[in-house]
């Protein structure tokens, strides 16, 4: 029993295309101090032991002492980025049966040998998070019930894979069930995130470092840009990255749906969050709740302003709840709100540069089968101007466009596509192109 067969490393993110794979790339000396090679099954602890594939990391992360994994195995080994995780060689066997039980959609009969291709290789263990992104990019998470045998299998395509519960049907529509989203699913933001994690996770998850070098932790981040760049998306991402409860607020909904009752409703919210704490507040579209009092401002809004001010200050004792205001007119809001301890750290979310682009197409055609002949960085020189939700609409569409292509060729009166017809679909440049014309 040596000890030498154990290695701290710190966690660094994932590659996005490797996302839902379980890799954990490292520095091929530290493979070596570990003694594994491409390919071997190590076991990552954090709080929790998880279970991944060795692959060597490039180059710029090498030489730090890192491994990189992704959200998925991030939640399955209860470690954040940053933080040590012990690496180990564990022994492990091929998956004879596993169960899956679904987390946000129920698959049917006819999607497992599908699902089934689409994990082969990957190693498990029960109670670990998997992901799979069913045809176009929507993706569902499992939660691995029970293997046999029990303990590190490798699921493989003779393993029988069964989904516990009801089959054929939808979660629960209100159950507002949705797949965690980690820092991997957001392109081209990278220094942008850095700021936020500092001024937004590491104070709601370390609250003790900053009580004990006596700096207040921000209670307000403003973020400002332009809609469909992914402001709402970071709020989420934060939140989960952070295991912290998430409450999405909208601007002109607090004033227009709640009216008459716009501040009972804020101070509602401020009051489960701060009950529920850890939490993040996410303001969209601040500018319709607290735009200048000095302007021709009725009633109602000048209320809510000072509500939301009230509360704002009201936050100081409890360090557990940061609110994340988003807007895209930041010259429109009350001054006062930015005033040192309310909103008073701001970051601009832009506009994507061409890398940017490239990043979130890569994103989000993440899960599509596509063709030897389609270029993301072709895409990523003709779209100057695309926010992120336009790029996300230009994957969706281009595959509906291939759909819509072979349509007539799907023998459709079968009920259902057979499994072989669909490992055949492929997306192409074309599609990707008349979407983009049309
Ligand atoms: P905003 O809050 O800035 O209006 P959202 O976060 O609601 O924008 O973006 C809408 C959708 O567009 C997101 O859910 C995501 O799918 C996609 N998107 C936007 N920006 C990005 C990005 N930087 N990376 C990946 N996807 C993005």
């Amino acid at each position: 029993m040596s000890e030498s067969n154990e290695l701290r490393l710190k966690v660094s993110e994932a590659l996005s295309k490797d996302v839902g794979r379980a890799f954990a790339r490292m520095d091929p000396a530290d493979m070596a101090r570990l003694g594994v090679a491409i390919g071997d099954i190590v076991e990552i602890e954090g709080k929790r032991p998880a279970v991944c594939k060795v692959l060597p990391a490039f180059k710029d992360i090498r030489g730090q002492g890192r491994v990189q994994l992704d959200g998925i195995s991030r939640d399955n080994a209860g470690a954040a980025l940053d933080e040590f995780v012990v690496l180990r060689v564990t022994a492990h066997a091929p998956a004879d049966r596993i169960t899956l039980a679904p987390t946000t959609v129920t698959p049917t009969d006819r999607d497992l040998p599908y699902i089934g291709s689409l994990l082969d290789g990957l190693p498990v263990r029960e109670g670990d998070r998997v992901r799979v992104t069913l045809f176009g990019s929507r993706s569902t998470d499992f939660r691995v019930v029970a293997t046999a045998p029990r303990g590190t299998v490798i699921i493989n395509p003779t393993t029988q894979l069964t989904i516990s519960g009801p089959k054929g049907q939808k979660a629960s529509a209100t159950s507002g069930a949705r797949n965690p989203v980690s820092y991997e699913d957001i392109g081209g933001l990278k220094p942008q995130l850095q700021r936020i994690r500092e001024m937004i996770e590491l104070p709601l998850r370390h609250p003790e470092l900053f009580e004990r070098l006596g700096i207040d932790a921000p209670k307000g981040v403003l973020m400002r840009g332009p809609p469909g760049c992914g402001k709402t998306l970071i709020a989420r991402t934060i939140a989960d990255e952070a295991e912290a409860n998430f409450f999405a607020v909208s601007g002109p909904e607090v004033i227009h749906k709640f009216y008459g009752e716009s501040e009972a409703h804020l101070r509602k919210i401020f009051e489960e969050a701060s009950a529920k704490g850890p939490s993040i507040i996410f303001l969209d579209e601040i500018d319709a709740i607290a735009p200048r009092r000095e302007g021709t401002l009725g009633e109602v809004e000048k209320r809510v302003v000072a509500q939301l001010l009230a509360l704002m200050d009201g936050l100081s004792q409890r360090r557990n709840v940061i609110v994340i205001a988003a807007t895209n007119l930041p010259n429109m809001i009350d001054p006062a709100l930015r005033r040192p301890g309310r909103f008073d750290r701001e970051i601009e979310i832009p506009i994507p540069d061409r890398d940017g682009r490239l990043e979130i197409l890569e994103i989000h055609s993440r899960g599509m089968p596509l063709a030897e002949d389609v270029s993301m960085r072709h895409l990523a020189d003709v779209t100057h101007g695309f926010v992120g939700a336009d790029l996300q609409g230009l994957c969706r569409e281009a595959a509906m466009l291939c759909l819509r292509r072979l349509m007539p060729e799907l023998d459709l009166t079968l009920g259902t596509v057979p499994y072989e017809r669909l490992a055949t679909l492929e997306i192409r440049m074309g599609d990707f192109l008349a979407a983009l014309h049309d």
